[in-house]
């Protein structure tokens, strides 16, 4: 059973992490959220009954002390999902050079780095999980997101490696690639392209983000939770090094 078993979820204060965590939590799994250290965060750890951990994940001393802080606060360590990120836009000859080094280290440095530090807590058990919280954006691109493309085509690399050299430890490693799914991350790009190209709100989801989907709706932070409970599930124990996607239809054409 999964009854007792410890999970750490990066970002999972907000979106798609904070759905992932109070899954776990109904899944009977111990869970602490690991984000930006702030009053708010804070807060809606404590309003779920979930651990925290404040560390900010551009920063290599960060992630080993959140390692250890994780461990201290959970008892051990079972699974570790990578799913802290943020979007920046801008065409590759203006992008500025210090977000790229930011975007690289919070959405592929930490997850390596999390993963380095936690190994030997997630090998354990047998029943070891890594999940990184990829993107469509994972196998496909978009203009103007160079640096999470980048990132997120990095960190199907990172998953695929992980799971060779995990399989015999009994920790799994696999990626999940959501198409768009409706968080305060991509409210903020419907209101931005919203702006920019002078169309509404509904226009922008329709004909520019859902324009290669064949299902013509968002996807809920809860679908996505729902792929990874099962992912972390010990009847998952044999898919590992998988790429999944939750996308829509996107990647069909
Ligand atoms: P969100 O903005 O709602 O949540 C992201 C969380 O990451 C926030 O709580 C933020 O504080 C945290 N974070 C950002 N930088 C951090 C840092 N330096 N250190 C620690 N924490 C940090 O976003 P979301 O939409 O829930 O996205 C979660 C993940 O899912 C991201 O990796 C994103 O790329 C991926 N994703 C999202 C979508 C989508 O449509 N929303 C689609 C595909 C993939």
């Amino acid at each position: 059973s999964s009854q007792g078993r410890a999970a750490l979820v990066t970002g999972g204060t907000s979106g798609i992490g904070l759905a992932i965590a109070r899954r776990f939590q109904q899944d009977g799994l111990q869970v602490a959220v690991l984000d930006l250290d702030r009053p708010a965060a804070r807060a809606v750890a404590a309003e779920h009954g979930l651990g925290f951990v404040g560390a900010d994940l551009s920063r290599r001393d960060e992630c080993r002390r959140a390692v250890t802080e994780a461990v201290g606060l959970l008892g051990g360590l079972d699974i570790l999902v990578n799913n802290a990120g943020f979007q920046h836009i801008d065409p590759v000859a203006d992008f500025p050079e210090d977000t790229w080094d930011t975007m690289l280290h919070v959405m592929l440095t930490a997850p390596f780095l999390l993963s380095k530090y936690a190994w030997p807590h997630l090998t354990r058990s047998g029943q070891g999980r890594i999940i990184n919280v990829a993107s469509i954006h994972g196998h496909v691109a978009s203009p103007f997101k160079s640096a999470y493309i980048s990132a997120k085509h990095g960190l199907i690399g990172l998953t695929r490696t992980a799971a060779l050299e995990a399989g015999e430890q009994g920790l799994t490693v696999n990626a999940i690639c959501p198409g768009y799914v409706r968080t305060p991350l991509v409210e903020g790009q419907i209101a931005d392209q919203a702006r920019t190209r002078g169309i509404t709100a509904q226009e922008v989801e329709q004909k520019v983000m859902l324009e290669p989907a064949a299902i013509k709706r968002l996807l809920n932070p809860e679908d996505v939770a729902a792929l990874a409970s099962y992912v972390a599930s010990p009847a998952a124990w044999g898919m590992t090094g998988a790429v999944l996607d939750l996308d829509l239809g996107w990647t069909a054409r």
